[in-house]
């Protein structure tokens, strides 16, 4: 079912409902009314009936049906009466009430009158008995006969108004909630369009956002951002696949036409040169595929760094001594400043690839006798910094906003060869992993300044 059935559905039921209670006070409160205006009629004749008997029983003049009916002439239609004496004998009066039964005798002239439904002829009547006292003594018991047909009319009146009028009004409702719906679900509708004809080739197709200041605009807008979202999610993506084919398809070109060579010259010198290119080339693959495989890694929403207490100034202290033989091969030396023992939770092995690889990158850069300095700092009582700082060439400042992303390498004379771009978009997603961040600072032909900012807590 949907929504706009619920709505309609439920305008309807409750509308319907109001309908027929309101229906139920009206016709039960007219009912009353009617009831009581006859009441009041029988009532008044009832009076004139009984003065004019005990006038004509005072007078000692003969009491006649003739004079008597003359009463129930002056107003209400078919009103009948007839007197009963304290034996329950019919004494006057319209015999077609004989057949009705007779209440107790009144016990005084000032009992109220009682009331009742009788039926003459399958008809239904409201009888009223009233007594009638001579010098304060009881003579007749006198019983009014009023037809309730015209009550009963205005009743089937009113009946026949309701009957007509609540599907009329039932039918206007769910019309008028069917319009509404339709004119407030209007923008949903074009959304539901819009999504459907979204594939993954056609992301950049977005909602059209209504003028109207309400939740549907509100979710258009939400929808649309979590759509620029996902299209930039997969254009990173696409751009990530192409960027690593083209990567990959390098060193395999050079692998192949290597390999080519060796078999038209086997057994030849010139072979096993092309032997060593080919595995270095397939070292560089494999580097690039390990890369690879750590950054989707690193992205995967299921991937945890195992944390545990570190000692940063160790770890520091270790990674100058891995490098040892690396330094003293490019002639390049490393000046450790550590300002205290700093311990903070992180994963070791990924922290310290992160320092290794910034080395590792200072190491290439750095001229012959240059010097490193690597030093961990505490400038505020929440931050450490972990610095790298070289001597090198330095980075073109039009380069520098992008030698953090995936497979950049800035085009220089020192540019690594067999470097993948991936060492400081892998260092940049650990430090985020780690809550820290990653900045560097470089001016050319001074050096660059690799600087790591960790969360810490002195306490
Ligand atoms: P690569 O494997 O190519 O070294 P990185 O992601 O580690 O990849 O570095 C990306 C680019 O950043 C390098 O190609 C280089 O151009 C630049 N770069 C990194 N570190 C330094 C540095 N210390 N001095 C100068 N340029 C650097």
């Amino acid at each position: 079912m949907t929504i706009t059935s619920k709505i309609i559905l439920a305008y309807t039921v409750v509308f319907g409902i109001t309908l027929a209670g309101f229906a139920f006070v009206i016709y039960h409160s007219t009912r009353t009314a009617e009831l009581e205006k006859l009441d009041a009629r029988l009532d008044n004749h009832a009076t004139k009936l009984q003065e004019e008997i005990e006038e004509i029983e005072n007078s000692g003049e003969r009491l006649l049906f003739e004079k008597l009916s003359r009463i129930q002439t002056e107003g209400l239609s078919g009103l009948r009466f007839r007197l009963v004496d304290k034996n329950g004998i019919f004494c006057l009066g319209d015999s077609s009430l004989t057949r009705l039964s007779i209440p107790p005798w009144p016990t005084n002239e000032h009992i109220p009158p009682r009331r009742e439904y009788v039926t003459i002829n399958g008809q239904i009547y409201r009888s009223l008995w009233l007594p009638a006292d001579v010098h304060g003594t009881v003579v007749y018991d006198v019983q009014l006969v009023g037809p309730i047909i015209e009550m009963e009319e205005n009743l089937r009146r009113l009946q026949f108004i309701f009957l007509i009028v609540a599907p009329v009004a039932l039918l206007l409702t769910a019309l008028a909630a069917f319009f509404i719906t339709r004119i407030a679900f209007k923008p949903i509708t074009s959304m539901i369009h819009t999504t459907r004809s979204i594939t993954a080739s056609k992301l950049d197709s977005r909602l059209s956002v209504p003028q109207t200041k309400d939740e549907i605009r509100e979710l258009a807008e939400t929808l649309n951002e979590m759509m620029e979202r996902i299209d930039a999610t997969f254009r990173t993506q696409r751009q990530f696949v192409a960027d690593a084919s083209h990567e990959i398809r390098t060193p395999l070109t050079i692998i192949r036409s290597e390999l080519e060579f060796m078999e038209r010259h086997a057994g030849k010198l010139e072979a096993e040169k092309s032997l060593r290119i080919a595995l270095e080339e397939l070292e560089r693959l494999s580097r690039l595929t390990d890369g690879l495989l750590l950054l989707t890694r690193l992205d995967s929403p299921g991937f945890v760094l195992k944390i545990r207490p570190v000692r940063l100034d160790e770890l520091l202290i270790e990674c100058v001594q891995n490098l040892k033989s690396a330094t003293v091969q490019r002639r390049v030396t490393i000046e450790l400043h550590i300002d205290n023992a700093v311990e903070v939770p992180a994963d070791r092995d990924r922290l310290k690839s992160v320092i290794l690889n910034l080395l590792d990158n200072a190491l290439h850069y750095s001229p012959v006798g240059g010097v490193i300095h690597l030093s961990l700092t505490i400038p505020s009582n929440d931050a450490l910094q972990i610095i790298v700082e070289d001597s090198g060439p330095g980075i073109a400042p039009n380069d520098l906003p992008f030698i953090f992303k995936r497979f950049y390498r800035a085009d220089t004379e020192r540019a690594r060869e067999n470097g993948s771009g991936l060492g400081l978009a892998i260092a940049e997603q650990v430090v985020h992993l780690h809550n820290g961040q990653i900045r560097v600072e470089s001016t050319l032909g001074v050096g660059s300044k690799f600087i790591v900012a960790l969360p810490f807590s002195s306490s």
